[in-house]
């Protein structure tokens, strides 16, 4: 897929940005663009729907995920569950209430959606690996879609949508959002988590920052830019909030694909540096939560 103006604002100003490796899988080089008019990142050049499949096929996430085997397998349950609490009581404190309706996009091995489940929420889910969608149902009991479902979900019908690092792997994410507005309850309440490219991290891997994550990640947002998308949406912009553990997660990849000699220490120690900088400024943390509210008075699509 090749953009010849800026997906976000049109401007026939863009610029090469940055040239990135696919260090996850591939090690084939893509290119980042930048907008000279908005200053949004995105991938140019990257495989469209039908080929992208092919930059997912790694290991078997799932069995990895459910193992406790290993110090690294039990780090890894022990950073979630940190991770699962923190989300479900972001959902609570910024809805506001106990329980609810539910849909959560991109869910994965389904340990969210259980966990919201289990608080008496009312969930739903949507997942495109199939066997991640078995996986929530049979492990948890959930009922997962697949995303060209989503049309056959009712208008007006949930409190909340969560998208934990989702949006930035869509290929028609301005689409996607208009039916996640569709699906709001007037007045409801989305969460959208995203790698912030205007992050410290971000300035000081530059090529190597793991969260560019090319070709699966598109769009690289910032604030800003991301301020912009929103307005296309509809959507009203509300606070911003942060997922701390990511910048850790981020680095210490980031370590990795530069090389480093001992890039968990290291990583460790320079996501410490990051946090303090992002005490004085959130804004440049190495993830960020949008909260994006759909108005009362948002226009009837059915
Ligand atoms: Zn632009």
């Amino acid at each position: 897929m090749h953009h010849k103006t800026c997906p976000l604002c049109e401007s026939d100003q863009i610029f090469l940005h940055l040239s990135c490796t696919d260090h996850f899988l591939s090690k084939e080089v893509f290119n980042l663009n930048r907008c000279g008019d908005c200053g949004f990142v995105f991938t140019q050049d990257y495989p469209d729907e039908n080929e992208a499949g092919r930059y997912y096929e790694s290991e078997d996430y799932i069995s990895h995920s459910d193992t406790s085997k290993g110090l690294s397998n039990k780090l890894y349950r022990i950073v979630r569950s940190l991770m699962l609490q923190r989300k479900s009581a972001l959902v609570r404190n910024v809805t506001g209430l106990k329980k609810g309706t539910l849909l959560d996009i991109g869910t994965g091995t389904g340990h969210f959606a259980a966990a919201m489940k289990k608080a008496g929420w009312q969930v739903n889910g949507i997942e495109i690996n199939e066997k991640a969608r078995v996986h929530s149902s049979t492990r948890f009991g959930l009922e997962i879609i697949s995303p060209e479902q989503i049309s056959t979900l009712a208008s007006d019908s949930f409190d909340c949508i969560t998208l934990w690092h989702v949006l930035e792997h869509f290929h028609d994410p301005l689409n996607y959002t208009s039916e996640i507005m569709r699906l709001l309850k007037p007045g409801g309440l989305c969460l959208i988590a995203l790698p912030n490219c205007n992050s410290y991290d971000a300035e000081y891997y530059g090529k190597y920052w793991a969260a560019y994550d090319v070709p699966r990640h598109l769009w690289h947002f910032s604030t800003l830019s991301f301020g912009l998308f929103m307005k296309k949406t509809g959507g009203v912009a509300g606070d911003i909030r942060t997922l701390p553990l990511d910048v850790f997660y981020i680095s210490i990849l980031s370590e990795r694909y530069k090389g480093t000699k001992l890039p968990f220490m290291t990583g460790i120690l320079k996501g410490m540096y990051f946090s303090l900088l992002t005490v004085i400024n959130r804004k440049r943390s190495s993830s960020i939560i949008y909260l994006m509210r759909k108005p009362t008075t948002f226009p009837h699509s059915s």
